[in-house]
């Protein structure tokens, strides 16, 4: 099938890329010149683990381009995708412009039948507006479905490819049965294909976010506990996890979730709720408390060095909201740093992926090692931001030498307490005993 995918973010690129490695000949569509000329020069502008390999191929094979033109993406593609940003309003409700200015433009240029596919995150409704957008500017018929997407960064070809479920919002047999045609390669293995209406399908979206968030930030408040009382969260989470019901996966507390996703469908979901009169009492709670958990390891910091932080050397080892991305959008790293320099003290981070977005953000006013080794050198104390494979399991005797105190906060709980302890550190982690 012809295919346009307008936006190559995230989920832009690699919906494009991995429909064209089924097969279809894609033509993704976006406004930043820069990054469409890098596309089309074969660099992938994000990091995303084995797209890089996928996109090559599906270049070469003619089945990928790339285009600034939306009018030129209308001609081509059967079904177009729209993969563009819905980021957080000031009133925390998802801003539509994005797709609501593009479905304009896609309405005055709508010369023959097209399945207009929302990918984007949408408040409930947004299908009907965006219907009704196009069809302001034309008499040519459309169809409008909502199809969210599921796939996580870090394992967004993965889950492309091998989805546990694909969500179809429409109302048209029409569209429902290209769709069905375009997915049946990414379901052989008998997961779902899930037809519904548009606006169940919209608000599954924001559901299936704003339950996983809940989730850690239950896990967070467990942990939180856990220090009160001298529990170990680790052993509560696998006691609790070992329940089917509850299950063992999103039950690691640390330092809050980030990313371009959960924090901001959380908050547009309540906002939905309120402009439906509609109080998400449960969504303010975590908004609430994932904010007070990004910052929940300074009042340690900051005690531990009684108050006195100015002038001393912090390393930070991650910089990404999680990791294998590099994506930085509402990283807990972020919140740290941003108090961190505030009480004047000299940061130097390392990340594997996400180092030049944090540059574009912060300039000189942190330094950045080439390695994990190098950011630790005559630190007065290390404090790990996101779970990176390769800080699971240091060389502590090179840590213990290279750096001016051996003192780790960690807000992801990547060591056993016990251990380090014996290897003769100051240990603070989430939900469990501070030991040193
Ligand atoms: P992104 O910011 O990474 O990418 C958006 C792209 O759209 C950018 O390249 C931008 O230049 C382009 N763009 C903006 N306006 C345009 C226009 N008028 N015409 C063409 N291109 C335009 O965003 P993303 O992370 O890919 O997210 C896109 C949507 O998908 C959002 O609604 C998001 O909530 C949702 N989503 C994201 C993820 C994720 O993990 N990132 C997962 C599921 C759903």
């Amino acid at each position: 099938m012809n295919i346009s995918v307008i936006g190559t973010g995230y989920v832009g690129l690699v919906t494009g890329t991995c429909l064209a490695e089924t097969g279809n000949n894609v033509l993704c569509i976006d406004i930043d010149e820069d990054k469409v000329k890098k596309m089309q020069d074969g660099i992938v502008p994000i990091y995303e683990p084995l797209l890089d390999t996928l996109f090559e191929r599906n270049i070469k094979a003619d089945r990928l381009k790339f285009s600034t033109s939306l009018e030129e993406g209308l001609e081509h593609g059967e079904i177009i995708f729209l993969a563009l940003p819905t980021p957080e309003d000031e009133d925390g409700s998802a801003d539509l412009s994005y797709v609501l200015g593009a479905a304009k433009n896609i309405g005055k240029l709508l010369k023959s039948y097209k399945v207009i596919v929302d990918k984007s995150t949408v408040p409930v409704g947004t299908a009907d507006r965006v219907a009704q957008t196009i069809a302001k500017e034309t008499t040519v018929e459309f169809d409008v479905v909502s199809n969210p997407e599921f796939l996580r960064e870090g394992f967004a070809v993965e889950d492309f490819l091998k989805p546990e479920r694909i969500v179809i919002g429409s109302s048209s047999d029409k569209a429902t049965h290209l769709m069905q045609k375009l997915y049946k390669p990414f379901v052989r293995s008998g997961n779902p294909i899930i037809i519904m209406d548009e606006k169940s399908a919209e608000l599954t979206k924001y559901a299936a976010n704003a339950f996983l968030a809940t989730k850690i930030t239950f896990m967070n408040e467990i942990a939180n506990f856990c220090e009160k009382v001298g529990a170990d969260v680790d052993k509560v989470r696998i006691g609790m996890g070992t329940d089917s019901r509850i299950g063992k996966r999103f039950l690691f507390p640390g330092i809050g979730y980030g990313g371009s996703c959960f924090p901001k469908d959380v908050k547009a979901l309540h906002k939905s709720g309120k402009d439906n009169n509609y109080d998400f009492d449960i969504l303010n709670a975590v908004i609430k408390v994932n904010d007070r958990q990004k910052r929940v390891l300074l009042p340690r910091i900051d005690a531990f060095f009684k108050g006195d932080l100015k002038d001393k050397k912090i390393a930070i080892w991650g910089l990404a909201f999680k990791p294998e991305t590099d994506d930085i959008r509402e990283a807990p790293a972020l919140y740290i740093i941003e108090d961190l320099l505030k009480q004047g003290v000299s940061i130097t981070a390392f990340d594997p992926e996400a180092m030049e977005n944090v540059k574009r953000k912060f300039g000189e006013q942190i330094n950045f090692a080439n390695d994990m080794y190098e950011a630790i050198e005559n630190a007065d104390a290390l404090i790990i931001c996101t779970e990176w494979s390769i800080f699971r399991t240091p060389d502590f005797n090179k840590l213990k030498a290279q750096m001016n105190a051996p003192v780790i906060f960690d807000g992801r709980n990547l060591y056993d307490v016990q251990d380090i302890k014996s290897e003769g550190f100051y240990y603070s982690s989430i939900g469990r005993k501070t030991l040193g």
